[in-house]
């Protein structure tokens, strides 16, 4: 911990052994700056989530359109084409 008054190295110390400015202050500065990065970080941990519920529900509806294509395709087919879904 550098002290912002007189610039002496001063460790883990709490107060400055040169002129005995109170450190634990620039240390609470400090980690007020960690954790708003942190908190940026877990922002974007929370979207990318969010993104990826968004993906699997489009992801599932892909999969329910094309199953239900194949079903469709594979009931004209095991009927020879006799089936109709659209009223003829
Ligand atoms: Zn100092």
């Amino acid at each position: 911990m550098i002290c912002p008054r007189c610039k002496t190295e001063n460790g883990n110390r709490t107060v400055c052994s040169n002129c005995g400015y109170f450190l634990y202050r620039v240390a609470n500065q400090n980690v007020q700056k960690r954790t708003s990065v942190e908190r940026a970080i877990d922002d974007t941990k929370i979207m990318g989530k969010s993104v990826w519920k968004v993906l699997r529900v489009v992801w599932i509806g892909i999969v329910m359109i094309v199953l239900s294509f194949w079903i469709l395709a594979l009931l004209m087919w095991l009927t020879g084409g006799e089936v109709s879904f659209f009223g003829a």
